[in-house]
């Protein structure tokens, strides 16, 4: 078994003519909370898209715990274990967090039954369990709608856990937040890195240094540096990429 969760060779995606990936090469070990980071375009969508199966790759592959991801729909790689969260949240307003929790628990049972039959023991620790890990105990038992748009976003990544994926792709969870919500999030990823293997996609910087380890700069679909958050900030070329152009090349 390799103890690589992730392995991307060359990666293509060619969109009538435009690269939106572009030969892209990127490796992640099983255990690992990786960020990627890079300007609007630069592909990180599209990558997220062609590891769930969304989006089919031009050239080269992806292999998750050793298996290729080429031809197997959203829904057998999302059984394969790679659950994602989208940037806007999707929870069910009217139920509450315990019972959003339930069903995502749930999943292969359905809505009704899920609602109207009595939770077995386990099940219900699970939930009172996930309510606990996202900070929403105290707010169990009221609509999801009343949520704060943070709050919303610490239940769906709750739901997420909840299917116990191998691996969580969380495309920017603290957009529109507020400082105070961002670092809930941030803390929340944090607790959920010492048990599952993460990737987050992320433009806030400030986010990006709370919860770094490993950052992955993705540039026109291919990685263009990789390194820890005090090398990505002193890298040359990735100063260049953000600010357009080198601090003392002005004059
Ligand atoms: P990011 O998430 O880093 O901002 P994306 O992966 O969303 O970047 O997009 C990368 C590039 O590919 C962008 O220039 C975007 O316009 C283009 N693109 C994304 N999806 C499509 C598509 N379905 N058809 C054509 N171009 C696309
Ligand atoms: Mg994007």
């Amino acid at each position: 078994m390799s103890d690589k969760i992730l392995e991307i060779e060359n990666l293509t995606v060619n969109f009538d003519g435009f690269k939106a990936l572009n030969q892209l090469n990127f490796t992640m070990a099983t255990g690992e909370l990786r960020v990627i980071i890079g300007p609007n375009g630069a592909g990180k969508t599209t990558f997220l898209d062609v590891i769930t199966g969304k989006v089919q790759p031009t050239e080269g592959q992806a292999l998750f715990k050793g298996k290729n991801l080429r031809s197997r729909s959203e829904h057998q790689i999302s059984r394969l274990g790679i659950g994602r969260k989208f940037q806007t949240p999707r929870v069910y307003l009217k139920l509450t967090p315990r019972e959003n929790l339930d069903l995502s628990c749930n999943r292969h049972k359905n809505v009704f039954s899920t609602l109207l039959s009595r939770p077995s023991k386990p099940e219900q620790r699970t939930v009172a369990g996930l309510l606990e890990t996202v900070g929403l105990t105290p707010k169990a038992d009221i609509p999801a709608e009343l949520l704060s748009h943070g709050e919303k976003q610490r239940l769906e990544i709750g739901m997420l856990v909840a299917q116990a994926p191998d691996l969580l792709l969380v495309d920017e969870p603290v957009a529109g937040l507020t400082d105070e919500e961002t670092q809930n999030v941030g803390n929340l990823l944090l607790t959920l890195a010492e048990s599952h293997s993460i990737i987050v996609i992320e433009h806030d910087m400030e986010f990006v240094r709370q919860i770094a380890r490993q950052v992955t700069v993705l540039h026109q679909g291919a990685v263009l540096y990789e390194g820890s958050m005090e090398e990505v900030q002193q890298n040359r070329q990735v100063i260049e990429v953000y600010l357009g152009q080198p601090e003392d090349n002005n004059g």
